[in-house]
């Protein structure tokens, strides 16, 4: 196996900060072994026992939120404000968990004149996670606590460039009490990959990642015949119809495109607007997005920091190129900031067709996308006119009408009047390229379950 060094740079001056030597292939031999025998002990536990290391896990992103917010922060570049709801709503989904998932595991009673028949839930086993960095806390507590209490163990190979989040996962679960390495991380580039899911003692994989990495990936599952959950890439309509509270939606425009400087698989990023208030729309839009203070993500007023990587503003840079070579206008922003770092001034564009690039393909980061419509039939045909079904806000005082439009809006949630956020209430997954499976809710509870049937005559 190639061995590549795993380092840790700070975007916001591109100075390597840490370097990590990846995990051998004896080291992942032992990794996985100790974890198999930790998910061995920890299934045969209650689970209101499970739930308690939930708990607790909770208490230590509660008690360290200000040192792991600053992780992140220096890791990949989000704002520190962000980082810090980050880890209140990593917290949020243990607590969530250990508080309604014991009763959402239960056996359920079925009536089939057997003496006693039941659904149970009965976990999986060892769970390959392939993860990205741009909630690098989030994104696996998004997907673990749920995992995990449905009693499975975890193997996380987090992205390259965020190892010390990596490790700091692994390490609150550990102090947490689960059973030793129940929780593993492994420091390992994309190359360790297929020898994971081949390996017999990972049960099945979840990846959130990019659409192009997560069909790779579906295929080495599928040829294991191991099931998976892909989380992939999405490019959210955030349609705004005439009849809209165009001040409200224009100012949660701003947030839905830009929190985590865009860098959010169910960012707004195409704004598909009713002619009628088109130009109302984008000027106050872009009056927003102008106001935004780019710099150093640990200073308060810091809105948009770096983006993570520095080929992340390059692929912007040339989709920005590409769509006003091809008649796309730049209304605000668009440039790239000297000096060190990953930045990028936050981008308007308008008069954008759907072929574009801006529009046609996923845009990773601050730059938005706003395509005019005749009507509200338009505005759904133009919102579908994509290769991505993951989320998708309807901006509309007509409730009677959104009710009507909802069910022909391709993607995985559909918030009216609102911006799309996951929640651990409510599942959250994709369509059509943005994958499938669901995380959250009592959907993504089960998903790492075998569902067992069973029949007492
Ligand atoms: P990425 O390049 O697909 O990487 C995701 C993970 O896959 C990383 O751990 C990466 O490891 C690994 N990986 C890369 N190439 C691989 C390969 N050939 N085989 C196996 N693993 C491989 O995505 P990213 O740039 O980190 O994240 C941005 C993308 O993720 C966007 O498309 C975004 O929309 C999507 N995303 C989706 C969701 C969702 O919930 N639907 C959430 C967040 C992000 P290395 O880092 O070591 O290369």
């Amino acid at each position: 196996m190639a061995v590549r060094q795993i380092n840790s740079v700070n975007p916001a001056t591109g100075d390597v900060v840490a370097r990590f030597d990846p995990h051998s292939p004896a080291g992942i031999d032992a990794a996985l072994e100790h974890a198999s025998v930790a998910a061995g002990q920890w299934r045969s536990m209650p689970v209101p026992a499970r739930a308690e290391h939930l708990k607790r896990a909770a208490a230590l992103l509660r008690a360290e939120r200000d040192r792991l917010a600053a992780l992140i922060t220096e890791e990949m570049g989000k704002p520190i404000a962000e980082a810090e709801a980050e880890i209140d709503k990593s917290a949020w989904c243990c607590e969530y968990y250990a508080t309604k998932g014991p009763e959402q595991l239960l056996h359920q009673p079925v009536a089939t004149g057997a003496a006693r028949s039941h659904i149970a839930f009965d976990p999986l086993g060892l769970v390959l996670a392939v993860m990205p960095w741009n909630y690098p806390l989030w994104q696996v507590f998004r997907f673990a606590p749920p995992a995990l209490l449905s009693g499975n163990g975890i193997v996380l190979k987090h992205a390259s460039n965020v190892p010390r989040c990596a490790l700091a996962i692994a390490d609150i679960w550990n102090r947490a009490g689960c059973p030793s390495e129940l929780f593993t991380t492994l420091l390992v580039g994309p190359d360790a990959v297929p020898d994971l899911i081949a390996d017999p003692r990972i049960h099945a994989l979840t990846l959130t990642g990019s659409t192009e990495v997560g069909s790779t990936v579906a295929a080495m599952a599928a040829r294991h015949l191991k099931p998976q959950v892909l989380e992939l890439g999405g490019s959210d309509p955030f349609i705004v119809l005439a009849d809209a509270d165009i001040p409200a939606a224009a100012a949660a425009a701003v947030s839905a495109r830009m929190l985590n400087t865009g860098q959010s698989c169910i960012s707004a990023k195409r704004f598909i607007v009713e002619e009628a208030v088109a130009e109302e729309f984008t000027d106050a839009f872009a009056a927003g997005v102008a106001a935004l203070t780019v710099g150093d993500p640990f200073r308060r007023d810091v809105r948009i920091g770096p983006l993570a990587r520095s080929s992340l503003r390059d692929d912007l840079v040339d989709q920005v190129q590409r769509s006003t070579a091809a008649g796309a206008r730049i209304v605000t922003g668009g440039t790239v900031l000297d000096g060190p770092g990953y930045f990028y001034v936050p981008a308007v564009l308008d008069q954008v067709t759907p072929t574009m690039a801006v529009a046609a393909e996923e845009t990773f980061g601050p730059v938005a996308a706003v395509v005019s419509a005749k009507d509200c039939t338009q505005a759904v045909e133009i919102a579908n006119t994509t290769e991505f079904g993951l989320g998708a806000a309807l901006w509309t005082t007509d409730l009677e009408r959104a009710d009507r439009l909802i069910p022909g809006i391709e993607a995985g949630a559909v918030f009216v009047n609102g911006i799309v956020a996951s929640d651990p209430r409510l599942p959250f997954g994709g369509i059509k390229r943005s994958g499938y499976g669901r995380e959250l809710g009592v959907f993504g509870l089960r998903q790492f379950t075998n569902v067992k049937s069973v029949w007492i005559g």
